[in-house]
């Protein structure tokens, strides 16, 4: 067997299994259909990724954490939903167990970057890179994959990591809830006068959605919800332009906007795979549960189910097969257990907040007005952001 583990896919999830399990010495090779330069130095790519506790004391354990500059990581001290006009609105915070914060907002480019450099501090890991994955095969003995360019690589363990479109879980054969909601969000940085007291807002209101997520000093993410027809539109705006719709969008609660980058377009689509695990085979990140993003979720559960898969892997001891099914089958029923309740629930929150019908406008009115007054059901939640 040439490598002990294949991994598909250098995004965060594939990057952040490479670097939980390259300390315990075995061959692990990451295959990547960027090139390399793109994984050292990512370009910005619109997101800002809110980290929970949990996803932090994992980055911190990998080394990845102190990598990111302080500077650049904000912090979320609140969040509130509001429903169009109405003038309730449902906050959450820390509570009163000691955080500061819920979480840290980080730009994804930072955190790929941070886990690309502790990659590449470990020799057993070796990075094949602007090479895509054509096909693969596994049987009792080995997981086997062809890569575009003919080569052939052996391995005890194949994990795809490859998105939430995997080429890995196709070709084993997983089937998957995949539902296109033909709707994108349209993400730009802004400067702005108002003090968003570091407080993520998400505003639904009638027809569209807007979301602000706090950066350091006067600056936001701005993330707009449109229907996938008016996407050219608003990518078409010139930065003026573009602010100017996100002040208005946004009521003007935080000032005039100004673009300083953007937009960054992604449709949405959420997918959920039949199984995580096959022979000698496992999925993890986006190409096992992809999210909507609007709980900010899909890159924490990615690092959950890296730290279950990592944790088993690490207890079994750094001799073991890798891929034995048993090990992977508690793989399986773990995650499923961290990730189908949230996968859930999440979409009935977006249901109910995309249909605009009469009546469900007044179950998110209910809704918000019932939460309001229920500080038990809001610790819930705020403790489930904290820890996924
Ligand atoms: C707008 C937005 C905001 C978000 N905000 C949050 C948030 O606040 N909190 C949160 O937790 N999550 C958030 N997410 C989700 C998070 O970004 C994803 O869950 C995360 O990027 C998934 O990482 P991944 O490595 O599994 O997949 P990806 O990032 O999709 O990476 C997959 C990698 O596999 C490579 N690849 C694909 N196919 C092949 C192939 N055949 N051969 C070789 N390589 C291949 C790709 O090039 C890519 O590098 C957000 C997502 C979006 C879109």
């Amino acid at each position: 067997m040439e490598h002990d583990l294949i991994i598909v896919g250098g995004g965060p999830v594939g990057l952040a299994l490479a670097a939980a399990l390259a300390p315990l010495g075995r061959s692990i090779a990451v295959v990547e259909r960027q090139g390399r330069a793109a994984l050292a130095d990512p370009a910005e790519d619109g997101r800002y990724i809110a980290l929970t506790h949990r996803s932090i004391a994992f980055l911190q354990q990998v080394g990845a954490w102190d990598r990111i500059d302080p500077a650049s990581r904000a912090p979320l001290r609140e969040a509130q939903v509001l429903n169009g006009q109405s003038p309730f609105a449902l906050g959450f915070d820390p509570g009163s167990g000691g955080a500061q914060w819920l979480g840290q907002l980080v730009s994804n480019h930072l955190i790929r970057r941070a886990l690309f450099e502790v990659v590449a501090t470990h020799p057993n890991v070796t990075l094949l890179t602007d090479v895509a994955v054509q096909g693969v095969a596994t049987d009792r003995a080995a997981a086997r994959v062809t890569l575009a360019n003919g080569q052939v690589l052996t391995a005890r363990l194949l994990v795809g990591a490859d998105s939430r479109f995997s080429k890995v879980r196709e070709a084993l054969g997983i089937g998957a809830q995949v539902k296109r909601l033909g709707k994108s969000m349209v993400l730009a940085r802004v400067a702005h006068d108002g003090d968003h007291r570091a407080t993520a807002t998400e505003w639904f209101q009638h027809g569209h959605t807007i979301a602000m997520l706090p950066l350091n000093g006067r600056h936001s993410s701005a993330v707009l919800t449109v229907e996938d027809d008016e996407v050219s539109r608003i990518s078409a705006l010139s930065p003026e332009e573009l602010g100017a719709e996100i002040t208005r969008r946004y009521g003007n609660r935080l000032g005039a906007m100004q673009v300083e980058a953007g937009p960054h377009v992604y449709p949405l689509a959420v997918t959920y795979a039949a199984h995580f695990a096959a022979t000698r085979a496992a999925l993890v990140g986006d190409a096992a549960v992809g999210m909507h993003p609007v709980t900010a979720h899909g890159f924490n559960l990615g690092l959950q189910g890296v730290a279950t898969l990592a944790g088993l892997i690490g207890k079994a001891g750094a001799a073991a097969d890798w891929g034995n099914s048993l090990l992977l089958r508690r793989f399986e029923a773990a995650h499923r257990l961290a990730t189908r309740p949230i996968y859930t629930a999440t979409n009935l929150l977006v249901g109910l907040y995309a249909d605009d019908s009469l009546p469900a406008r007044l179950v998110r009115h209910a809704t918000l007005r019932a939460g309001a007054r229920l500080p038990l059901a809001r610790r819930a939640v705020a403790r489930m952001l904290m820890q996924p």
